[in-house]
């Protein structure tokens, strides 16, 4: 349903769970969000229900400065903790907007593979296609994934094995860059970024985008470079 995500010098948590909160008008029935720490250590939470209990009792080390949220709206399995998102396999967590139409497909042949599933959703297959691609980066193990995947997609990707990174996808899904100073940050509607960029980059069909503290470049599902022309949203920043 909703999906922040923050690559910067900032703490990440803050700027996730408040942009989610500015998704809830969307509606959803869990929450979950993703840090990478400095260390490059991987650290989720998520549950059923509303932001601000998943957001509840999070320990002090919960904190990085990359991080991924979500509010789901649960179209393939339950609401419930294990349901909701981010979805991890090994180093990667994935959080997803939309419905993967040959998730079951995909889920046989990862399992086949050996690969053990935590959850009902269609989404998690992302986590595990990403994280057993066996491309030498998460750009290309993110593109690599999704030409295997028939359906629609927002997605937002991290990799502790990669930290500083963070890979977004679009199909039928919108994702919006938001374009910081020295920060970056992505979400499914514009709401989530008010308050910390009027500079935005709409992806489009088919379209990726690898942020860094530094900045962004875009390319296609052909693995194509893009060119993108920021535009600038009315009102304060
Ligand atoms: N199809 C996914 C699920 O049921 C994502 C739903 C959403 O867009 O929130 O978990």
């Amino acid at each position: 349903c909703g999906i922040v995500a923050y690559v910067g010098s900032q703490d990440a948590v803050p700027i996730v769970l408040e942009g989610l909160q500015r998704l809830e008008y969307r509606g959803y029935d869990s929450a979950g969000l993703a840090v990478l720490g400095r260390g490059g250590a991987l650290k989720v939470r998520k549950a059923k229900g509303r932001v601000r209990e998943c957001a509840e009792g999070l320990p002090a080390r919960f904190k990085g400065p990359v991080g991924i949220g979500h509010t789901r709206w649960a179209t393939h399995g339950e609401p419930s903790d294990a349901n909701a998102h981010p979805h991890v396999s090994g180093t990667v967590a994935v959080v997803h907007n939309g419905v993967i139409e040959n998730a079951e497909e995909l889920r046989a042949k990862l399992e086949a593979q050996g690969v053990e599933f935590s959850s009902e959703t269609d989404s998690e297959v992302l986590a595990h296609l990403i994280a057993t691609s066996g491309a030498g980066d998460l750009a290309e193990a993110v593109r690599s994934s999704l030409t295997q995947v028939v359906g629609t997609y927002g997605i937002a990707v991290i990799d502790a094995a990669r930290p500083g990174e963070c890979v977004v996808a679009r199909n039928g899904s919108p994702v919006v860059l938001g374009l910081g100073d020295r920060e970056m940050y992505a979400a499914s509607d514009v709401a989530a970024l008010v308050g910390h960029t009027r500079q935005v980059v709409h992806l489009d069909d088919g379209e990726l985008a690898v942020l860094t503290a530094s900045g962004y470049r875009t390319f296609t599902l052909e693995a194509t470079a893009t060119v993108k022309q920021p535009s600038q949203l009315e009102g304060e920043a």
